[in-house]
Order: structure tokens, then sequence, then C-alpha cells
């Protein structure tokens, strides 16, 4: 989703020596790698779209993955992105040698630019459980992300690992097809119920027709993001707001019990928040289990809890999320004077304003260290940053420098503003989730969403290096 929006706006601005490295045979990413039955959008279509690509024939509120998928396939024909693509070619490292940055293939290929993007996602690489007996499982057992399409379902017993929002929408996804399904919880997820209304077909010509119309909806849905997201970074009502809203959802649940056991013990929105329209209704099925005791080991006919109950099952599924701190790695990444991004990031990733390092002249990243990942849409998020990116490169064609990197000292300071402000956000409230980076600080915006836009709308030349051509 990142990289062909960065590609895109190097392309309308004329940029037109661009070529995408990709890994995989298609695009889409995220949403080209996950198909697990259920899979929705948790941020509603009519945000979760490009600005310059408006789509008027969403079908729901918050839209399936598949079509979001067809999406980001119909960008790429589109926008004549496919021809610039080498798919099935996997960048293994790149250095920073004689001012461009000299890249190799995985066949050993090499090939140099002047300027390096990284766009490879957040959500990308599964992280998998040590779960002691696991791969003496009887059964089939995948990561959600890997989903294997060859085993089949229809009234069968699934296990589920994990309750974030894949978990959940999985769960959703199953029930109807599933003969049991159950749900192993280690901790609770906050659920907020929001119905998924289909639109109907007259909305979609209108939107045909009136094609503003779909702007004016980005425009009024961000604008209710921007206002909810406060709470997210500042204590105060709005953050009471969502809690309210999550605890209304849970008397769904009629069962107290079950509800106790669904109530998390920390505040809502400290873990990504759930949206789902379905789970509630789902979890107090009577072909639905959920399970609170911890998973002690899997034998070959199921998941042994730790109160010695043998859960028998015939497919595992593992909702157990990503490594979400990886970034570009395991490409390894070396800049001027041989400095390794391993390196530098021993302690954790960090960046200047999300998209850039010292020591790593004429490099940017999409959705870098930092990125308001919590905060509001990615594709929000990819479109600042892309505008951004473009504005140097069109400034070093002018030839106003060779290569341009942010000072240390001001990547220093920004992250020391970062840290001061990460007191006050809900994610530090007492909870462990993705956010986190190993020493337990969120890895995540502590602003306002408008502050980021902000910030990268008007970049300080003062905190930069120039090479050459310095302005
Ligand atoms: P996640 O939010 O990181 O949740 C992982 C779950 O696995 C947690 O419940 C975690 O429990 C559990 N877990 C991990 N290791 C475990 C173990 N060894 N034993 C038992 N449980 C274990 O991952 P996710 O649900 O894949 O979601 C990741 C992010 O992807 C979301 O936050 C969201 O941003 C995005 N997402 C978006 C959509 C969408 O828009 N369509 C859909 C799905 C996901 P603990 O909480 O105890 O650690």
């Amino acid at each position: 989703m990142s990289g062909l929006c960065v590609v895109i706006a190097l392309l309308r601005n004329g940029i037109t020596d661009v070529t995408i490295y990709e890994k995989a045979d298609e695009v889409g990413g995220t949403w080209r790698d996950d198909t697990y039955p259920g899979l929705f959008c948790d941020i509603p279509s009519r945000i979760y779209q490009y600005t310059f690509a408006t789509n008027p024939n969403w079908t729901r509120l918050f839209s399936p993955g598949d079509e979001i998928q067809a999406y980001f396939r119909g960008i790429a024909d589109r926008f004549g992105l496919r021809e610039r693509i080498r798919f099935g070619t996997e960048i293994v490292s790149a250095r920073f040698e004689n001012g461009r940055w000299v890249l190799r293939t995985e066949d050993g290929g090499e090939s140099a630019v002047d300027f390096l993007i990284s766009a490879t996602g957040v959500l990308h690489h599964p992280r998998l459980p040590t779960i002691a007996g696991l791969d003496d499982f009887g059964g089939a057992v995948f990561h959600s992300a890997r989903w294997d399409h060859d085993v089949a379902l229809h009234g069968r017993r699934v296990a589920v690992v994990g309750t974030g929002s894949t978990g959940v929408q999985l769960v959703c996804g199953l029930v109807d097809v599933a003969g049991k399904t159950m749900l192993f919880q280690r901790t609770p997820h906050w659920v907020m119920k929001l119905p998924n209304p289909r639109y109907t077909r007259f909305t979609s010509m209108t939107r045909r027709r009136i094609p503003w119309l779909s702007l004016l909806a980005y425009r009024l849905y961000s604008a209710g993001y921007d206002f909810f997201a406060v709470g997210l970074t500042t204590p105060g009502l709005r953050r009471k707001i969502m809690g309210a809203l999550c605890r209304l959802s849970l008397l769904e649940v009629r069962d107290p019990e079950l509800r106790r056991a669904l109530t998390p013990d920390y505040t809502p929105m400290c873990k990504r928040l759930v949206m789902s329209s379905g789970f509630f209704k789902a979890i107090q099925r009577d072909d639905v289990e959920l399970v609170t005791a911890g998973i002690d080991h899997v034998e070959p006919r199921g998941i042994v809890t730790a109160d010695g109950v043998l859960h028998e099952a015939d497919v595992i599924v593992l909702c157990t999320g990503f490594d979400t701190h990886a970034f570009f790695r395991p490409l390894r990444l070396t800049g001027r004077d041989g400095i390794a991004a391993d390196d530098v990031w021993r302690d954790g990733p960090h960046a200047y304003q999300t998209v850039a390092l010292p020591g790593f002249p004429n490099f940017f990243m999409m959705l870098g260290p930092h990125s308001p990942v919590g905060n509001l849409a990615l594709t929000t998020v990819a479109e600042s940053q892309a505008s951004h990116i473009v504005r140097w490169i069109e400034r070093w064609r002018r030839g106003e420098f060779d290569s341009v990197e942010p000072t240390s000292v001001a990547t220093d300071t920004f992250n020391a503003e970062l840290r001061a402000a990460m007191p006050k956000t809900v994610w530090t409230t007492g909870c462990n989730s993705w956010y986190l980076n190993k020493a337990g600080v969120p890895e995540v915006w502590p602003f306002t969403p408008a502050k980021h836009r902000d910030m990268l709308a008007n970049p300080d030349a003062a905190q930069y290096e120039f090479n050459a051509g310095a302005v």
C-alpha cells in the first residue's frame, strides 16, 4: 500500500525513473498475504483509500479484505505500475557507496540508485509462538497470514490462538463453517461493537456520478478520526467516551461469567482497539468456546491447557500477530562510513520525523518508526510521507544537493520529544501490545495526527546535513 502510494506520487511529479522491487508475485502487501475467513478492514473504507483514487464502489462501511486487495491491484493497473515492478525480486542488502545506493538482490545481482525508499510494511513478518509440541500436532497448523486454503474447515474443530483484531475477525468468519470454534485467550482485548452496513446501489451510483462526494466522505471520516485520536495521546473526555462505548459493547454478552472472562483489566485502547460487528454474538454461540486457561502444550490430538484439559482440534490457527519492529529488515542496510542499521537500531528502531535516519543519506522510509500507525488510517499517513519524500527528491533534481540526511542532533532531539510525550498516551497505561518496543516504550506517534501532517509538510532544512550543492 505505501509503496504504490509513494511511486504514484513520484510519477505524478515527473520522476519516472523508478523501479519497485517486490519479493512476492503480486501487489497488496498485507492485503495480499492475509486471506483468512472474516477479514475486514478495521478502518472505514471511505478513509482507507488514496485521496487521489477514491473508490465509489465499496460495498460496506468496513470493506472485506478481498475487496481492498482488488482495489490495490486495480491501482497498480490504473497507474501503470506493473511495468515498473520487478516481482519475485527480494533485496537482501543495500549499501551507500560513492554517493549512491547499491542494491543486491537474492540472486547476487547488483544495481545502483540515487534514492532508496523502503515501503516494507508494518504487519508483515508473522510472529510465531513458542508452544511446546506444536510441531507434533496431528492436524493442520498455520499462522493467520499464511492461510492454507487446502485445509477443509467445514464441520471441523478449529482452535484459534490469539484474541487481537485477527482472532476476533476469524472467529466471526469461522462460525458458520466450522463444526466447533475454540478461541484461546491469553489476555482479553477491548472490542467495540460497530455495525458494518452495506452501501446501497444508490449510494454507489451517486458516488460514481458525483466523485467529490467520496472526497467529502473522506474528509468527514478523517475529521472524526482526528477528533477521537486525541484520546489516544491525551487523557480526557474522548478517552472516557471510547472506554464507555467499549463497556457498553460488552453488555451484549448475557452470561455474566463469560462477560467477566472477556473484560480486560486495562484501559480501553491501550492495546489496539478491536472493532467488530459480530464478535459478541459469535462468542455466545453453543458451537463456540472461549478458553481462558493458559496453553501448556500441544499434543497430536489438540491443545492441552494449564488446567490439564485436552481441547481436541483438527486445525490450529495462530493469530499471534506480527514482528512490528522489523521494518525493512532482514534486509541489511549499510549507510555511509559502513554504519549498519542493525547496529544503529540495537536498542530499538528510531528515525527522524518517521521517515529518515542520520548516516543513511538519500534513504527514506514509508511507515517508518513512530509513524502514527495507531492513530489514523495508514493510507493517510502514507500520503503525507510520500509528499514529503517527493519534495526532497525534487530538490535533488534541481541540483540543490547530492545527498541529504537528518543530523544526529535533530534525530536525538526529535526522539527525546517523543519519549517525553509517551507517558500521557494510552499505550503506557499498563498493558502489553505490539505498539511497545522491547524497553516497553510505545513505538508510535504520541501527538495528534495533524501534528504529523504539519511536520512532514514543513521540513526544516536546518535539521539536515547536505553533501555538495548544499542549500
Ligand atoms: P495482535 O494484536 O498482536 O494480537 C496477537 C494475539 O495473540 C494477542 O491476543 C496475544 O495475546 C496472542 N498471543 C501471542 N502469543 C501468544 C501465545 N504464545 N499464546 C497465546 N496467545 C498468544 O495481532 P493481530 O490480531 O494479528 O493484529 C495485529 C494488528 O493487525 C492489529 O492490531 C491491527 O492493527 C491489524 N489488523 C487489522 C485488521 C484489519 O484492518 N482488517 C485485521 C487484523 C489485524 P496477548 O494479548 O496476551 O499478548
